[in-house]
């Protein structure tokens, strides 16, 4: 009797990763299969990050997830053995991931779409053009921003962006954030790690996800974007279509879903092979070098000096010296000293002021194995204003003061607790 015609939802999805111009390895994590896309952002020295992104994504694809309520386990699993494992091996101690996911579940008779989010990576939504963030980030930057006390563009150029309120595996147990989306025909999701929204704002993301109606080189088209525009972060996407077809009951009872992709398809860092990374030819090349054709321009400029008096030739020689002179000043008083600071939610020494000065900008000197998110409230607002040091000397010695108050998984903490 019921003549109602089945809804047939079908996905078709794409995913990229890449290291980016700067990282020396790729930390972050994606998986993505039906009914299930995960996108994971490592944080930890060595091999933390990589090994927390793995593990978390993995965890997850493991869990049961038929419901809400499972996929709320499958992420505190995924929570949990992070924590253990950065507990049980020193050289991990510290590790985390973000992690979000987006799910496909069975609710009273239809489909829905669960996301869930814990950390900065985010899931997008777009549909009749618009582009709507649908997680909120937990970072120290967007926290300020929902309280009021900066606008996005102050938060865009933020030194401490990447600073992390919320992570898996730094706790036993952690808080995660859900939302609910009715599928329509059309949407589209795109599940990013901050490598890609450091680099590339909303309005071009939306745009590149207008032009291209492929998924997977929408994805790749995202990661070269991050990339030319500096590619700092390890970045990735992951782009999901909806498409729902009205279907013959009659003819086709059982059909409810149907996958346009290929099956599995686990992206992640360390194996090659299902990876994509994207180097496109020229989309790395420098940008023209300008001093030799400066050069050639200042030659022919002396070459047709004819009826300029000498008197004008010394001026400007003797205002280039002082330029220069200027200039090295500034730069000298722009790279003296060290400060304490964050880059990629792990505690740096950097020479140079902090924020840098005009266009000198402070450079790594050391790596320490502490994360931002294992210190006190007091110190991580300490990070944030800058810790100058006059000497690297004083900045390590911050570092090991910085280490006896730790309130993340350490030794120290455990054995105070
Ligand atoms: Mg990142």
């Amino acid at each position: 009797m019921n003549d109602t015609p089945q809804r047939r939802l079908r996905l078709a999805w794409g995913g990229a990763t890449d290291q980016g111009r700067v990282r020396a390895n790729n930390q972050d994590a994606m998986y993505a299969d039906w009914g299930l896309f995960v996108v994971a952002d490592g944080m930890g020295g060595h091999q933390g990050g990589e090994v927390a992104a793995n593990l978390a994504v993995r965890t997850m694809t493991k869990a049961d997830r038929e419901n809400v309520r499972e996929l709320h386990d499958a992420v505190q699993e995924a929570n949990k053995v992070v924590h253990e494992t950065a507990i049980a091996q020193p050289e991990l101690h510290g590790m985390g991931t973000t992690l979000t996911a987006l799910a496909v579940i069975q609710e009273g008779g239809s489909r829905r779409f669960v996301a869930l989010n814990v950390g900065d990576s985010r899931i997008y939504h777009y549909r009749n053009n618009q582009l709507t963030q649908l997680t909120e980030d937990h970072s120290y930057v967007a926290e300020l921003m929902r309280r009021g006390e900066l606008d996005e563009e102050a938060a865009a150029v933020h030194p401490y962006r990447n600073m992390l309120t919320r992570a898996i595996g730094v706790h036993p147990e952690v808080d995660i954030d859900e939302w609910l989306v009715d599928p329509v025909a059309g949407d589209r999701f795109l599940l990013c790690s901050d490598g890609l929204t450091n680099e590339v704002d909303d309005t071009a993301i939306a745009e590149q996800l207008s032009i291209s109606e492929d998924p997977g080189a929408t994805a790749k088209a995202l990661v070269r974007l991050a990339n030319e525009h500096g590619g700092r972060d390890n970045s990735t996407a992951l782009v999901v279509d909806i498409q729902i077809d009205d279907i013959d009951n009659k003819n086709d009872p059982e059909v409810t879903q149907q996958e346009d992709s290929e099956p599995a398809q686990v992206i992640l860092p360390s194996e090659d092979s299902s990876s994509e990374p994207i180097t496109p030819a020229g989309a790395f090349e420098s940008p023209p070098k300008t001093s030799s054709r400066s050069a050639t321009s200042q030659r022919s400029w002396l070459n047709d000096r004819v009826g300029i008096s000498v008197a004008a030739v010394i001026i400007s020689i003797v205002l280039l010296i002082a330029s220069a002179a200027m200039l090295a000043t500034i730069g000298w008083y722009a790279r003296d000293g060290y400060h304490v600071g964050v880059v990629a939610d792990q505690v740096v020494i950097q020479k140079g002021r902090v924020g840098g000065l005009l266009w000198f900008d402070p450079t790594l000197e050391e790596w320490t194995t502490i994360q931002v998110i294992q210190l006190n409230a007091q110190d991580q607002r300490n990070l944030v204003a800058g810790k100058q040091f006059t000497d690297l000397a004083e900045a390590r010695n911050f570092v090991v003061q910085l280490r006896t108050r730790l309130v993340g998984p350490t030794d120290e903490s455990r054995g105070d607790g």
